[in-house]
């Protein structure tokens, strides 16, 4: 069974990259016409890994292609994510796989909803890749892969593929819990590390603005059924802080070299679930104002 790869950025070029290594069938579908033709003139897609770099000619189509799909990545921009699969819907087979590869939530749900006809495995990556040029990915951390469906059900038999791949897998009976504690911790420092334009290490100093937003996120989480997410999260927020203490945040650079952030599927997420379960979190709604004042001083997208 071919995997239909939605995306060829960091993320999805990793994943396609080493299944495609592993012998697996994989097919790269592009967002237009234009962008095959750079695919093409690539070559393939290039992975960079422990300072080696490898080519991998991975066939290449675009949406409206005849090939139904059986298993779709989706390795999109949350904002992005559903508008790229309507592209593909009506090649969707009846009871296909749909992988989430989005951080934050809020599009895995919406996309769930609108093709309840797949069955849709939400996954939470600690893995990091990024893009060195179109097609050439390095894969800059090693980390873990946590793949999970939130309506329940049996592991799925393909993730013995990942494991010939040398995709790191476990399979999590609550996956909603892994993405709403790692959509927390993003809540607690991201933003901060924009506003005060600083390091991860740096955000010690703001020590009482840390605590303030872990109980509210706390409050959060516990109101809308996630305790295990809750647990201890104050002391995770500090241990990331200190491990990761020389590093800009992923919003950071992404707001520094002027693209687009996830805020809508992070902070934004955030706010919607208090409003919808009716308490009221100043401090996190205070975050989200001044944060997209920022974002909207620099011309950026506020959602
Ligand atoms: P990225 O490098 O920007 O890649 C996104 C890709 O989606 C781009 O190649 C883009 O195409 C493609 N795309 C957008 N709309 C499309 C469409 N309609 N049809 C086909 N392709 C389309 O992003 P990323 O860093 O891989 O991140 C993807 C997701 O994974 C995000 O939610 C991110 O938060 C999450 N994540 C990333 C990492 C990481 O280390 N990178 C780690 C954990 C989680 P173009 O090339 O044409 O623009």
């Amino acid at each position: 069974m071919s995997w239909h790869v939605l995306g060829a950025g960091a993320l999805g070029s990793l994943w396609a990259a080493r299944l495609a290594g592993a012998g697996a069938t994989v097919r790269i579908i592009l967002r237009s016409a234009q962008r095959l033709a750079d695919y093409q003139r690539a070559g393939g897609l290039t992975l960079t890994a422990d300072d080696l770099s490898r080519l991998y000619a991975i066939p290449a189509e675009l949406p409206d292609a005849s090939e139904p799909i059986q298993r779709l990545l989706v390795a999109c921009k949350a904002y992005d994510a559903e508008g790229a699969i309507a592209q593909v819907a009506s090649r969707l087979s009846s009871g296909c796989e749909i992988l989430l590869l989005q951080n934050g939530l809020g599009s895995q749900q919406a996309i769930a909803e609108r093709w309840p006809q797949a069955r849709c495995i939400f996954v939470s990556s600690t893995e990091g890749a990024y893009r060195e040029d179109d097609f050439h990915v390095v894969f800059a951390g090693r980390g873990q892969n946590w793949l999970g469906d939130p309506n329940g059900g049996s592991a799925p038999v393909w993730l013995d593929e990942l494991n010939r791949a040398g995709i790191p897998q476990t399979w999590s009976s609550d996956i909603l819990a892994r993405l709403w504690r790692k959509l927390a911790l993003n809540c607690a420092i991201n933003p901060l590390t924009v506003l005060h334009d600083c390091r991860n290490g740096e955000l010690l100093q703001h020590r009482e603005q840390l605590s303030g937003l872990c109980e509210e996120l706390v409050e959060l989480l516990e109101a809308g059924g996630q305790p295990a997410a809750a647990s201890d999260l104050q002391g995770e927020v500090l241990r990331v802080i200190e491990a990761t203490a020389a590093n800009y945040s992923s919003m950071y650079q992404d707001v520094r070299l002027g693209r687009r952030t996830e805020i809508a599927y992070l902070l934004g997420h955030a706010c919607r679930s208090a409003d919808s379960l009716g308490l009221a979190l100043p401090r996190l709604h205070e975050l989200h104002r001044h944060l997209r004042e920022h974002l909207s001083q620099r011309g950026l997208p506020t959602d």
